[in-house]
C-alpha cells in the first residue's frame, strides 16, 4: 500500500546570484513499510527533497510544481495550521546539521518523554511516566550514548554533535513515525555505531512497519538500509529501482560511475568515489542530460535533447542510451 506518492515535485531558492532549481520534476512512491536509500554527491538535491517532502524548506524555498501525497494529503497544499497533524508520529524527519533539532530550553528527558507521550495518546496508550522513562533510557543505550541516566539530565548545548545527532535518531525511533527520513544520520559516527543504528531502524521497520527515506552519501549503508535506492543528480533523479538490481547491474553511466569505483575498504567509508568533475550549477544546468559534461558517453543528442526518466526493465533510468 502507498503511504508517500511524490508527483512531478520542483523547488528553486532564490539567491543573490540567481534561481537555484535543485529539484526537477522528481516522482517517486513509497510503499508502508519501504525504505528508499538516496544516492548522489553533494549538491544533487537530496536534502531539498526530504526538506520539501516534510515542509521545512527555508524561506527562500519556493514550491515550483508537483504534489507530495501523504496518505492521499497534498502536503504542499496544507495550510501551517494542519501541518502538526503529520509532524512527529506522521512524518519525522532527523536533519543533517541536527544543531537546532531540539529546543535549547528543555532538557533532553523532558522533549523525549514529550515525544513517548505523543505517540502513547495518539495509538490511545495510557501515558506511564515511569514506563516512558524506562523506555527513553533503554533506546539511548541502543543508539550508543553513554551513561543516559545523567545524559537526559542535560539541556543541548551540553551535548556534542554526535550525542545531538544520537538523541534526534532516538527521538524517532520513540515516536515510531510513518514516515521516518533521516538526512545522513550516521556520516558523522564511527562505524561501528553506525552499523549499529542501522541495525535498530531495520528492525523497528519490520516490527512496526516503518517507511524510510534514508539519505547517504555511503553505498555500502544505502545496500544495508534500502528495499530501494533512489540516485541523483543535479536536482533529477537519474535511476531508480529495487537496490540489489541497481547495485549489481547499475544502468546509468552516473551510477556505473558511483558503483564502478565503490571503495572496498572501509577506510573510505562516508563519502561517494570520485567522478571525473563535479556537480554543476543548478543556477545553469547544463543543457539536454545534466550529466552529459561529465558522461563518457555523450553524444550530441545527450548536449540537445533532455532524456526523460523512462521504465528500463524493471527500473526507472534517465539516459538516451535506454531510449
Ligand atoms: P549534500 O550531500 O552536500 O548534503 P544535497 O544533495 O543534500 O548535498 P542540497 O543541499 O539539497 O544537496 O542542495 C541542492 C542545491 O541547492 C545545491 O546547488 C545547493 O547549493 C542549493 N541549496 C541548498 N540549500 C540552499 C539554500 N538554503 N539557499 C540556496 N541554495 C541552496
Ligand atoms: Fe550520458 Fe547521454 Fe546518458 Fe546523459 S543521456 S547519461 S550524457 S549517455
Ligand atoms: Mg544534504
Amino acid at each position: 500500500m502507498v503511504l508517500l506518492e511524490v508527483r512531478g515535485l520542483s523547488v528553486i531558492y532564490r539567491t543573490l546570484f540567481g534561481t537555484v532549481k535543485a529539484l526537477d520534476d522528481v516522482s517517486f512512491t513509497l510503499d508502508k513499510g519501504e525504505s528508499i536509500a538516496v544516492v548522489g554527491e553533494s549538491g544533487s538535491g537530496k536534502s531539498t527533497l526530504a526538506l520539501a517532502i516534510s515542509r521545512l524548506l527555508p524561506p527562500n524555498a519556493r514550491y515550483v510544481s508537483g504534489e507530495v501525497l501523504f496518505d492521499g494529503i497534498n502536503l504542499v497544499k496544507l495550510p501551517q495550521s494542519k501541518l502538526r497533524m503529520i509532524r512527529g508520529t506522521g512524518i519525522f524527519m532527523v536533519f543533517q546539521e541536527p544543531a537546532n533539532s531540539l529546543n535549547p530550553v528543555y532538557k533532553i528527558r523532558d522533549q523525549l518523554i514529550e515525544a513517548v507521550k505523543v505517540r502513547m495518546i495518539k495509538s490511545g496508550e495510557a501515558f506511564d511516566e515511569g514506563k516512558a522513562l524506562k523506555e527513553i533510557i533503554s533506546t539511548l543505550r541502543d543508539v550508543r550514548i553513554p551513561d543516559p541516566e545523567i545524559i537526559i539530565d542535560r539541556y543541548p548545548h551540553q551535548l556534542s554533535g554526535g550525542q545531538i545527532q544520537r538523541v534526534m535518531i532516538a527521538m524517532g525511533l520513540l515516536m515510531r513515525p510513518r514516515l521516518y527520513i533521516a538526512d545522513e544520520p550516521t556520516s558523522a559516527l564511527d562505524v561501528t555505531v553506525q552499523a549499529q543504528i542501522l541495525k535498530l531502524l531495520k528492525d523497528l521497520k519490520s516490527e512496526y512497519n516503518l517507511s524510510i527515506i534514508f539519505i547517504t552519501h555511503d553505498l555500502a549503508v544505502a545496500s544495508v538500509i534500502g528495499d530501494r535506492i533512489m540516485v541523483m543528480y543535479a536536482g533529477q533523479i537519474v535511476e531508480e529501482g529495487n537496490i540489489d538490481d541497481v547495485v549489481t547491474k547499475p544502468y546509468h553511466p552516473y551510477t556505473q560511475g558511483l558503483l564502478g569505483s565503490l571503495p572496498r575498504i572501509s577506510k573510505h567509508e562516508g563519502k561517494l568515489p570520485i567522478i571525473g568533475g563535479s556537480v554543476p550549477s543548478l543556477i545553469n544546468p547544463p543543457s539536454g542530460c545534466r550529466f552529459h559534461p561529465r558522461c563518457p558517453y555523450a553524444t550530441d543528442t545527450c548536449i540537445k535533447v533532455i532524456p526523460q526518466l523512462k521504465i528500463t526493465d524493471n527500473r526507472r533510468v534517465r539516459c538516451h542510451l535506454y531510449a
